[in-house]
């Protein structure tokens, strides 16, 4: 159960928010161009730093958690750099990623649910060892 009053509440909150963005980002990559995603990664990066920040400021840059980032970004550096040509953000019904032949999903119930699943899986590691060493989970 989260603690709202506990002094690492804030912080983690913050790492979500970054963290969210992050894979908001991602989900967007897997339906663009390898192009068009370098444009993204740089967007990503900011992220990744405003993380790093936080965990400098309150948690005196603690190296497991700043290491998790570290795999994270090299994840997302990988998705950034698998070959696509995929063009899916507005016309993606029954198409197929041109980057690993997956069908295109969407969860139309849901926000920001467009996405290749299984490029997303690209991020997992780094996706997991950030829930983890931050806590995540409990949000
Ligand atoms: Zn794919």
């Amino acid at each position: 159960m989260l603690d709202l009053n506990h002094p690492d509440t804030p912080p983690t909150f913050a790492i979500s928010r970054e963290n969210d963005a992050i894979l908001s980002i991602a989900k967007r990559m897997t339906l663009i161009s390898t192009e068009a995603k370098r444009e993204l990664l740089d967007r990503a990066l900011v992220h990744f730093a405003k993380m790093r920040l936080i965990t400098m400021d309150h948690w005196s840059g603690s190296k497991p958690m700043l290491d998790t980032i570290d795999v994270l970004e090299a994840d997302l550096r990988q998705l950034a750099a698998l070959e696509s040509k995929n063009n899916f953000v507005t016309d993606w019904k029954g198409k197929y990623c041109t980057a690993c032949s997956a069908a295109i999903t969407n969860l139309e119930a849901y926000n920001d649910m467009l996405y290749c699943p299984e490029c997303l899986k690209v991020i997992d590691a780094g996706r997991n060892a950030v829930d983890q060493a931050f806590g995540l989970w409990c949000i």
